[in-house]
């Protein structure tokens, strides 16, 4: 690769990294582990390759649109976008950054795929003691949760 494509494809890592998540500002797509890759083509374009969080998810389309934005204003021309459905997005791929800034955020953060079951603690006291009271949270890639602990409701990431 030549000096030159190295140059965009470090400005164009870096752009995209700083692309925040719609819904939670906090945390970037990168730190969801929604980016799956990101080249310089033959033709110098920027290509990105992105997993969705869910399939369906209105904040899709919007991220894919904020990562151009985020290309062009880089001056790295307009990328393609591809959006890989397979292998499907996983809550392993959070970076341990995106899990702290969810908490942070008052979000707990989605169950892992290692340990789909355990027990979710409150972002707030960190009491286990918690329930779903609705499948819908603030979004619909969220559900509402309440804790027993401290009463407080509080969203958490959905996990399909
Ligand atoms: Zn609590």
């Amino acid at each position: 690769m030549s000096t030159l494509a190295l140059d965009r494809l470090e400005r164009a890592i870096e752009a995209v990294s700083a692309v925040p998540d719609p819904e939670i500002p906090v945390v970037s797509i990168a730190d969801l582990g929604m980016v799956r890759a990101v080249r310089v083509a033959a033709d110098g374009v920027v290509e990105v390759d992105l997993s969705p969080t869910y399939t369906g998810c209105p904040a899709t389309r919007l991220i894919g649109e904020e990562v151009r934005a985020a290309i062009e204003a880089a001056g790295l021309g307009t990328p393609r976008i591809r959006f890989l459905t397979s292998p499907a997005w996983t809550t392993d791929w959070i970076t341990p950054e995106g899990l702290a800034a969810l908490e942070r955020y008052g979000i707990a953060p989605p169950p892992r795929r290692a340990d789909p079951d355990a027990p979710v603690a409150c972002p707030r006291c960190g009491s286990t003691d918690t329930e779903e009271i609705s499948r819908f949270g603030s979004t619909p890639c969220k559900a509402l949760w309440r804790c027993r602990s401290c009463g407080e409701p509080f969203d958490r990431f959905k996990c399909l």
